[in-house]
């Protein structure tokens, strides 16, 4: 339902669960961030109120610069933390946050199951992860983006995602179809939300992704790509209002 993202030079937590407080008026019955700190990548999660995920995070001294927050509107499987997002594979290598619907998830599950996948959650955006831990190969020329541009290929439906691998501790990767997703441009920073309303205490510099469009964020800037990889250029658009 909402999403958020953050890369930059601030404490990831806090500026993510800002993010998740902005879209709350969208309603959602979960919660949850992930991060990367220390080569670690750490989900934590909440059902109900984001109250309840900010108490869990209280005691948190992370100082992770990049994270993916999301608060979950279930469309497949129960309003329990087990199914909150971010969702990750059997590694722990990714985390990801997504807004929609994978409309094949079943096929893709037992595809996956068959490979070997253990599926811990009930939704369908846990085939997101756990394709692109299949996907994954740190032998070749430029593994995360490869797995993702081979993962959303294989997705139907629409979607809208935040991903984070564990050996990027420096990229933030989001993708569209048929979903919203906004880039906010800072300096030094760069945010992505389903919701321009998150960006808005931050950036007015902003760049919404078109269906069928990867944007890589890092701490230097930000690159679009097409599906088939295929690099884009188009700049931010400044809107009328200051942070
Ligand atoms: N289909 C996903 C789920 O049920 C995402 C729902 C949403 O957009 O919040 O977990």
């Amino acid at each position: 339902c909402g999403i958020v993202g953050y890369i930059g030079t601030q404490r990831a937590v806090d500026i993510l669960i800002g993010g998740l407080e902005k879209l709350e008026y969208r309603g959602y019955d979960s919660a949850g961030i992930a991060t990367i700190y220390d080569q670690q990548l750490t989900a934590v999660r909440a059902k109900g109120k984001l109250h309840n995920l900010r108490t869990k995070l209280e005691n948190n001294i992370n100082y992770a610069q990049i994270g993916i927050g999301h608060t979950r509107w279930a469309t497949h499987g129960k309003p329990e933390e087990y199914n909150a997002h971010p969702h990750g594979d059997n590694e722990g290598r990714f985390a990801v946050v997504q807004n929609g619907i994978v409309e094949n998830y079943q096929e893709l599950r037992k595809e996956l199951k068959e490979k070997g996948h253990n599926f811990v959650s009930d939704t369908d955006t846990e085939v997101i992860p756990h394709l692109l831990a299949e996907y994954y190969n740190p032998e070749g020329d430029d593994p995360f983006m490869d797995a993702v541009m081979k993962t959303v290929h294989r997705l139907e439906g629409a979607f809208a995602i935040a991903l984070l691998c564990a050996d990027y501790p420096e990229e933030l990767i989001v993708a569209r179809q048929n979903a919203p997703l906004i880039i906010g441009f800072g300096q030094g920073e760069f945010f992505c939300a389903s919701d321009v309303t998150a960006l808005v205490n931050h950036t007015n510099a902003v760049l919404a992704l078109e269906n069928g469009e990867i944007g890589r964020l890092n701490p230097l800037g930000v690159e679009l790509y097409d599906f088939e990889g295929k690099r884009l250029r188009r700049s931010p658009r400044v809107l009328d209002w200051s942070p």
